[in-house]
């Protein structure tokens, strides 16, 4: 029997298991080497007194990609988790007397638009249709494209949708044609802000996050969002993956322009082909000046996706007017997205982000009390203390307090805070950054850092800093892509 190939994958968050997954399932041996004690990369869990606190992910946009990650290999999402789709998908608040609940079915969504703004029912039918091209042409085919060669986009059919992709002009200007009201731009422009930069600078083409939100809708899987991981690794591991926890990717053995072998504390792996789902900086720093694609001034001149600070709060009673998803949209974004891009400083007065996970799922909170996850969006490379944590949360629980109308800090039974500092020693992340490189413009498609080592012929990356960019949806099809463009070469040689 000939000897399968071997395959290393660094990693093991979303790309990692997506791409070891189509790897093994297609014949080759496949090792992931994660440095963490548990598999999900940024999307990990951790338990505390009772409460299961998701670490990163909490939005489950676009089913159809999970639908078709797990068809690949034959299996359904239901196959590994219950998912329950949120009415309303989440709340808006313009302040505390001001609270928009946007409804899952698109008739309410008219109903709603139409409310504040005469004329807007028709018009989002009107920005749906288009964007509906855009969801079609972008995740049927855009997303796909391992993007190496500008040739890839060079057929006339392809041209042709890419003028129609609206690449060129910005999501802001775009949204602006349709809508008036600065409450209806808020609610269009937040998913835009899953992308890791601002309207001004997401090219138009991203209206398909808008198609996907309001027309698939937004689940939840019972029981937490690293219930898509723990799926994952089952599957993985049904198609013979072997996954090693604690043991960290610590260099490479090169020769003749090949990884031979990853080194570990406790020695090597050889391999016939590495794939680096860890953050593709790190990646870099480890092989050192003369194998790295890019240089330092490259990746420092790079549009970094924001950091964050978060603080994972067991509470010991409900709250009633806390939503599954909560956006305090209840100060000026322009100044608080200043301080992430233009002129980067810890914000002055910060919009939040709150879920409460508890409200759909009890499993993951005792009876009569609230699981909290709360996420302000901060500029990469800033330096965090303790007393910054502090004054934040000081902040935050002025507001949510007074929002929800009930003291809070007296309940809290269990808090920990997370922010820049955490994910560099967690994620060797760049800059402290939380969602990895921003979808502008001059960061989308050949733009991106590319999937593959330019000198070494057996080693690509994958992941949210490369093809097609940051998310679950897109590292899950980051790993499939990668997966594909490793296999066409293993079967070269
Ligand atoms: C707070 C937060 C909220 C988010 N919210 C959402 C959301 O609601 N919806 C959404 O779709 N996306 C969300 N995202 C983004 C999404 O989580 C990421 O884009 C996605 O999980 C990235 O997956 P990945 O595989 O590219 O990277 P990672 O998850 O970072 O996986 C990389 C893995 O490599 C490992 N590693 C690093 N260095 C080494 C080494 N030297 N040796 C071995 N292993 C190593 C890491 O430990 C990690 O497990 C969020 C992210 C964060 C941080």
């Amino acid at each position: 029997m000939m000897k399968k190939k071997k395959v290393i994958v660094i990693g093991a968050g979303f790309s990692g298991l997506s791409t070891a997954t189509q790897l093994a399932e297609w014949g080759y041996d496949v090792e992931i080497f994660e440095k963490n004690e548990q598999a999900g990369g940024r999307a990990r869990v951790f338990k505390e007194q009772g409460f299961v606190f998701d670490m990163g992910p909490s939005w489950y946009w676009m089913p159809d990609v999970f639908e078709k990650y797990f068809s690949t290999f034959g299996k359904k999402p239901s196959d590994y988790y219950d998912l329950k789709r949120l009415d309303p998908s989440y709340s808006v608040i313009l302040s505390p007397t001001e609270v928009i609940d946007l409804p899952a079915k698109l008739e309410g969504i008219k109903l709603l638009f139409e409310g504040i703004e005469s004329g807007a029912s028709e018009k989002l039918d009107q920005f749906l249709e288009q964007a509906s091209y855009k969801y079609r042409v972008g995740i049927t085919n855009f997303v796909w494209k391992p993007s190496r060669k500008i040739s890839e986009f060079l057929s006339l059919k392809l041209l042709i949708d890419l003028i129609q992709l609206d690449v060129f002009q910005s999501f802001y200007t775009h949204i602006r044609k349709y809508f008036k009201s600065e409450t209806l731009l808020k609610i269009m422009e937040f998913p835009i802000l899953f992308l890791g930069a601002i309207s001004q600078n997401t090219p138009a083409m991203y209206s398909l996050m808008n198609y996907a939100e309001i027309t698939m809708g937004t689940w939840y899987p019972m029981g937490g969002m690293h219930q898509i991981i723990k799926g994952m690794v089952q599957l993985a591991e049904e198609k013979g993956v072997k996954i090693h926890y604690n043991q960290e990717v610590l260099g490479f053995d090169i020769e003749d322009k090949k990884v031979k072998a990853i080194q570990l504390k406790e020695g090597k792996h050889y391999a016939d082909a590495v794939i680096a789902s860890a953050d593709y900086h790190h990646v870099e720093t480890l092989l050192g000046d003369n194998y790295r694609n890019y240089s330092e001034a490259y990746w420092d001149k790079r549009v970094m996706a924001p950091s964050s600070i978060l603080f994972y709060l067991g509470v010991s009673k409900r709250l009633p007017k806390l939503k599954h998803h909560n956006l305090f949209f209840d100060r000026d974004f322009s100044i608080h997205s200043h301080e992430i891009y233009t002129e980067p400083a810890w914000p002055s007065d910060p919009l939040f982000y709150a879920s409460a996970p508890s409200v759909t799922d009890p499993s993951i909170a005792p009876a009569g009390c609230e699981n909290l996850f709360l996420l302000i969006p901060v500029a990469p490379n800033l330096t965090d203390s303790e007393e910054v944590r502090d004054k934040y949360f000081e902040q935050l629980m002025d507001r949510l307090e007074s929002y929800c109308g009930t003291s809070i800090r007296d309940s809290i039974l269990y808090k920990r805070s997370y922010a820049h500092k955490d994910f560099q020693k967690d994620y060797h992340a760049f800059k402290g950054n939380a969602y990895g490189l921003a979808n502008t413009l001059m960061q989308t498609a050949i733009l991106k850092p590319s999937l593959k080592n330019k000198r070494l012929k057996n080693l690509y990356y994958t992941g949210q800093l490369t093809v097609p960019g940051p998310g679950v949806p897109p590292a899950l099809i980051s790993g499939l892509v990668v997966a594909k463009e490793l296999d066409k070469e293993l079967k070269k040689v």
